[in-house]
């Protein structure tokens, strides 16, 4: 889980803050010195750190905060605030053209991304802004790149340009963009080619690329478990390439968080989204007040609400919520709601996006056994349809049987019957669809 580390430290460092009251300028100046070290242990640009530690010092030290009864809290609400700032304040939007079709070039480094990204982006592009993209496969170096581009195109049913790799890259950009205009396609990604490092040949090459297409936006995909790295490779694209924005790809890792912190001060270019994860729809925009919250164990209860929602479809959710008034909520409905749960990522991410639950202690190394939601799954999966509709008709041999098809045991079927039929109860006595959207879909 990425920024574990910061969050933990951030917190420590106001805990003391926030059961204060009101503070005095040391506990301010003790905190702040906490505050520096958690964010360079996070493998936070120095400098960065330095001014933002000042920033909010100075703030803070104001005679507001020293005089308020809540200055605890206060001084949290400006480190909140200086975080967001720092990654950007506001969300940048992509940039699109009047005339189509908008082009779009992804750079960065072998390995960053860049691919996999093309093709995230097309897709959520496709799904948000009902745009018609077209892929087109330029890197010509790195052998497999034009096949895994053609994979990823057939995979999310998108058309992918490709003139081999005997041809040059500026060329099969032209010839592509000639190619999405006569196809009435209205967004081109193009994918150039990355190395190891950066180099005057790579340079050059999508200086020229730049020049023959002018796209929209550059982005510069960079790899978030890199750190300090990945903001070094940023402020030489941005010098040779002027690049228009940022996409950090594995958030899904264990990464500190001194890119995503770093990369707008340093640069001057905001962070547009963020990949988090190796499946195609992994890729999210990046929200810079929403990743300030996260980042110091405040939740984000907004994302989840957009994920849950994007994974529930309204009607059906509301059949659900009938039927769980009524009682009726069965077997099918529970693997149904599981797996939508579960397409929506990792458990514990989840679970922390809650305000409170990031700071519940043991949280850090919490981890939930999936395993256990895979016996479920398989214990449901031996009933028979008719048993999954109705619970009720599972008496003791059917559960033997319904045991001994799932390789699990008597105890364990027993257990999981029980606890269905306690939670229908339980939803049937709550009247069901009452909780906020999308949330009472995924506790429900
Ligand atoms: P390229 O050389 O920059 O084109 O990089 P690729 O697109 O081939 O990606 C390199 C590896 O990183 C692949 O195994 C991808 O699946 C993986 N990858 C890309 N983005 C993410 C991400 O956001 N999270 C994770 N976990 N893996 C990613």
């Amino acid at each position: 889980m990425a920024f574990e580390g910061l969050t933990g430290r951030l917190q420590d460092a106001f805990s003391s803050l926030r059961k204060k009251g009101k503070v005095s300028e040391q506990d301010v100046q003790d905190a702040m010195r906490q505050v520096r070290l958690a964010l360079l242990e996070a493998d936070v640009n120095y400098k960065v750190v330095r001014e933002f530690v000042n920033s909010v010092r100075e703030k803070a030290i104001g005679e507001e905060v020293l005089e308020s009864l809540n200055g605890g809290q206060q001084v949290v609400k400006i480190v909140y605030d200086e975080l967001s700032e720092l990654m950007g304040g506001e969300q940048a939007e992509v940039v699109t053209s009047y005339i189509p079709p908008t082009v779009y070039m992804m750079t960065g480094l072998q390995g960053a991304g860049k691919t996999t990204t093309a093709g995230k982006l097309a897709n959520f592009l496709r799904k948000s802004k009902n745009m018609k993209p077209m892929l087109i496969a330029a890197d010509i170096y790195r052998p497999a790149a034009i096949d895994q581009l053609q994979t990823i195109g057939e995979q999310l049913n998108i058309p992918v340009f490709s003139m081999g790799d005997q041809v040059s890259p500026v060329e099969i950009a032209k010839k592509g963009l000639e190619e999405a205009k006569a196809q009435n396609r209205d967004l081109v990604i193009i994918d150039t080619a990355g190395r190891l490092h950066i180099d005057e040949v790579l340079m050059t090459e999508l200086k020229e690329i730049k020049t023959a297409v002018d796209p929209e936006e550059i982005f510069l995909v960079v790899d978030a478990m890199t750190g300090q790295d990945a903001v070094n490779v940023a402020d030489s694209f941005n010098d040779q390439l002027d690049i228009s924005s940022v996409i950090l790809t594995k958030l899904d890792g264990d990464t500190r968080g001194g890119a995503a912190l770093s990369i707008r001060k340093v640069t001057g270019k905001p962070i547009k989204f963020t990949g988090t994860g190796e499946k195609l729809d992994a890729l999210e925009p990046f929200y810079p007040d929403r990743m300030a919250n996260r980042i110091l164990g405040m939740g984000d209860l907004l994302t989840l609400i957009e994920r849950a929602q994007e994974e529930v479809d309204e009607k059906r959710a509301e059949e659900l919520a009938q039927k769980m008034a009524e009682n009726r909520y069965d077997f099918n409905d529970f693997i149904e709601q599981m797996d939508q749960m579960r397409n929506m990522g990792p458990l514990e991410d989840l679970l922390k996006m809650i305000p409170g639950v990031g700071n519940i202690p043991g949280m850090d190394e919490f981890e939930m056994d999936e395993k256990e939601l895979d016996y479920m799954k398989a214990i449901v999966m031996s009933m028979t349809p008719a048993e999954r509709e109705d619970p009720d008709l599972l008496n003791q041999s059917r559960r033997r049987r319904v045991a001994e098809g799932s390789a699990r045991s008597l105890n364990e079927v027993n257990r999981l019957i029980k606890q269905f039929k306690q939670s229908r109860e339980m939803m049937a006595g709550m009247s069901g669809g009452k909780m906020p959207k999308g949330l009472g879909q995924m506790f429900g």
